[in-house]
């Protein structure tokens, strides 16, 4: 037994606090569902790591941190339970009451979930990439840029993301340099224009990193034009890292179905084609990756299960809710 093995059964428990998670928790908590949501790091999940937001709608300019607390504090104004620091190792989606187990040993009972569990940074597996992380290498620059005060840092990649956080850094940095293994950009052309602009920011175009050397901590990343095939070595306080995401569904594979990028697909309604399962945000197939379209799904996801779960109560009795919850679940046989 752990100390959450009360068999209380959660109308929705969501996977992931970023925008999506949290929209969904809102909408969910203010149709009078009871609502969970399992954060493995902090609220706000992408955001939380981002400086500047400036493209969601009624809020001119805000920082991702301060937009993560007050949509984390807006779902739980209306009785969402946020747990941080919870992260989904198992789950079991077959039954009409799912079931979830957490890395710290917790197991969740619920009649609905849904996914929100977002998207990772994709690394560019070079050598010295893993050995440096964390010691010069990047994938945050809000949260390392001050670290590289007056001092050159590399950004790696073309799109929004990018750029963004490029602009960033140059408040930080002596000089920014965006290096991009093609020659335009599919960054936003605002952006690209205001970093043109920009007396800190530098070009390398039609380069790849292929190697980031330093011992104890980065000094340098050896590049290769592909153009013409010349390598040199840029010296470098720090490098970040804005080539994609890839999007987090290890835990779901045998329940929803994914599209070549390992985005999940859903229907219109967000629902998958496991009943109870519906997904939101930047891990299902979708043209647009940002807040808005994030907290869109959320709300479209939470609907979804709530008329979902008018249904279920005309099915499941609270005597079959309890022997569900009594069963073994799936991962059980593994252990
Ligand atoms: C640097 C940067 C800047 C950006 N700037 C903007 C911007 O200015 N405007 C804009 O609109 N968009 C911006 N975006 C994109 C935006 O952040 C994303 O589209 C949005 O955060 C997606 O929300 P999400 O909730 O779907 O996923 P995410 O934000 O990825 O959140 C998913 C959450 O799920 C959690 N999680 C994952 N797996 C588990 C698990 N097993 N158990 C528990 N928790 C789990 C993660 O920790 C994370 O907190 C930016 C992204 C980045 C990286």
């Amino acid at each position: 037994m752990t100390e959450n093995d009360d068999k209380r059964i959660w109308d929705v428990v969501i996977i992931g606090g970023g925008p999506a998670g949290l929209a969904a928790a809102l909408y969910s908590a203010r149709a009078m569902r009871s609502t969970l949501v399992l954060e493995k790091e902090m609220p706000g999940g992408q955001i939380a790591t981002t400086s500047e937001v400036e493209d969601y709608p009624g809020i001119p300019m805000t920082t991702g941190p301060e937009l993560s607390m007050l949509m984390m504090e807006h779902a739980q104004r209306f009785g969402a339970q946020v747990e941080i620091g919870e992260e989904v190792t198992d789950v079991d989606l077959q039954e009409k009451i799912k079931r979830l187990r957490t890395y710290s040993g917790k197991t969740f009972l619920t009649k609905t979930i849904i996914i929100a569990t977002g998207a990772a940074p994709r690394t560019l597996g070079v050598p010295g990439e893993d050995k440096l992380r964390g010691r010069g290498v990047s994938y945050c620059a809000v949260c390392d840029g001050p670290f590289f005060r007056h001092r050159p840092v590399a950004v790696i990649g073309g799109g929004d993301a990018a750029f963004d956080e490029a602009l960033y850094l140059t408040k930080y940095a002596s000089e920014v340099i965006l290096i991009h293994r093609r020659d335009e950009f599919r960054a936003q052309r605002v952006l690209v224009d205001r970093a043109r602009a920009n007396p800190k920011m530098r070009f390398i175009l039609d380069t790849v990193v292929e190697k980031i050397n330093g011992d104890d901590s980065l000094e340098s990343a050896t590049l290769r034009n592909l153009k013409t095939g010349e390598t040199q070595d840029l010296p470098l306080g720090g490098l970040f890292v804005y080539i994609g995401n890839i999007p987090n569904t290890s835990l779901f594979r045998t329940y929803v179905t994914e599209d070549e990028n390992g985005y999940i697909q859903v229907d219109e309604a967000m629902a998958t084609e496991c009943p109870g399962v519906f997904v939101a945000g930047d891990v299902r197939k979708s043209p647009l990756k940002q807040i808005v379209t994030a907290a869109a799904d959320g709300s479209i996801a939470a609907l979804t299960a709530d008329k979902y779960l008018d249904n279920l109560a005309e099915e499941l009795t609270p005597e079959e809710a309890l022997a569900y919850a009594d069963s073994p679940a799936s991962w059980e046989d593994s252990y």
